[in-house]
């Protein structure tokens, strides 16, 4: 066997996704290095997942301990660490209920299986629409993809699931307009991730709780990207204070480790009866025994306002670095989820911005052809972040030159 390279993803692998020219062999905390020993600080965490870093030492304990007891028993027998985390989950958020799964698609999944199936038991097949955002994001499966407002994405794979409707993000107007008492769902980003790192108005969210309410739709909040500590509370709703009906979760929950979840009410909870969804994996022990120490780990004071406290030295270095060499129109986002909006001169320059970045050693992420995002590690040391910043600048500096 030769030595593996960048050469076998292109000869091995279906060519649906296309990764930097290096191939990253491992990471400490905030520090990626790759085959050839060089460093990089990781402003990207694993796109929103690595909420601790990377091979933190008590997450990365908490899977050998379980690893050396039991991996995965099935469904026909439940297991104490999935039990012990939907307790943490319920006691921490406004849930009764948990359903684990194994990505943030398969959670948005369940939670759109569950409008529909509540909807038809409750009031018949007719009550079956979807009332979805432009340019949300959420997932994969040809379901979650359709309730995806980014056409792209899914057009291809027609014929789509029916039943969908989308208005543009942050219309209250265009919302009410459409969500009737056909409604069964309407599915939202508090902060759209994907889409370009575009906060809900805080009207937005209490206008469709309200509406939901009038039709007795299921409110759905796709927490995938801003959950598990990423903005700053624990769910991103908490800072909202506007409660949904099913919240979908998976990214930062498992810190790296596979796993998604819905949490709901009793109310909606009763409509997965035994039998009417399922899944191998979800909430298997090691899974959940991970998540279990993520959790607990974030979902502390100490955390949460240190994410705020790391919000700000970004927003302080990344206004300074725009002082002087205005490249963007607006840098925003909430906690450690941020978006900078490239100006008109560097429209569609993200991606060449991220690959510089990557030359001088920080991985960043982008949102779109004209937004750079950032989602690093929720417990990033200031050090790494000042260090950071400065090679991003650099990789500004080339992109500009050019
Ligand atoms: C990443 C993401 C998803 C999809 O999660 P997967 O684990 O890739 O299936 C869904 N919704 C949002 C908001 C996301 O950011």
């Amino acid at each position: 066997m030769g030595q593996i390279t960048r050469h076998d993803f292109d000869e091995y692998i279906i060519p649906m996704f296309s990764p930097a020219p290096f191939i990253p062999v491992k990471g400490e905390g905030s520090m990626v290095w790759d085959q050839t020993g060089k460093s990089y600080i990781d402003f990207a965490g694993g796109i929103a997942v690595n909420a601790l870093g990377h091979a933190h030492p008590a997450v990365k304990a908490a899977l050998i301990e379980q690893a050396d007891k039991l991996w995965h028993i099935g469904n026909g027998y439940t297991n104490e660490p999935v039990l012990a985390l939907a307790k943490k989950l319920v006691d921490a958020t406004f849930a009764d209920k948990v359903f684990f799964c194994n990505s943030g698609a398969e959670a948005n999944e369940a939670a759109l299986k569950l409008a529909r199936k509540y909807a038809h038991d409750a009031f018949g097949a007719d009550k079956n629409e979807i009332v979805a955002f432009q340019n949300a994001f959420h997932g994969r499966t040809l379901f979650t993809v359709s309730a995806g407002g980014q056409p792209k994405y899914s057009k291809d794979f027609a014929p789509l699931p029916g039943g969908i409707h989308h208005v543009a993000y942050n219309d209250l107007a265009a919302a009410k307009a459409i969500i009737s008492d056909k409604t069964c769902a309407v599915i939202v980003e508090p902060i759209q991730g994907e889409g370009g790192v575009i906060p809900a108005d805080p009207q937005l969210l209490q206008g469709l709780r309200d509406l939901c309410d009038q039709f007795n739709a299921v409110l759905i909040f796709d927490e995938v990207q801003t959950g598990v500590g990423r903005t700053g509370s624990l769910y991103s709703y908490m800072q909202y204070g506007v409660v949904p009906d099913v919240l979908s979760t998976a990214k930062a929950l498992g810190g790296g480790f596979p796993i998604g979840a819905i949490l709901t009410t009793d109310k909606f909870a009763k409509a997965l009866s035994v039998g009417s969804h399922g899944t191998t994996y979800g909430g298997n022990p090691l899974a959940s025994a991970v998540a279990d120490k993520v959790l607990s780990i974030i979902n502390t004071p100490e955390v949460l306002s240190g994410v705020q406290e790391r919000h700000q030295w970004f927003v302080d270095g990344l206004t300074a670095i725009n002082q002087q060499y205005d490249v963007f129109s607006d840098i925003r986002g909430a906690g450690l989820l941020l978006g900078c909006q490239l100006t008109a001169a560097y429209a569609g320059q993200a991606k060449a911005i991220t690959n510089a970045a990557a030359e001088e050693g920080v991985l960043a992420l982008i949102a779109g052809p004209d937004v750079i995002r950032f989602a690093p590690s929720l417990i990033i040391s200031e050090a790494d972040v000042q260090e950071g910043l400065t090679r991003f600048a650099r990789a500004l500096v080339r992109v500009i030159k050019r």
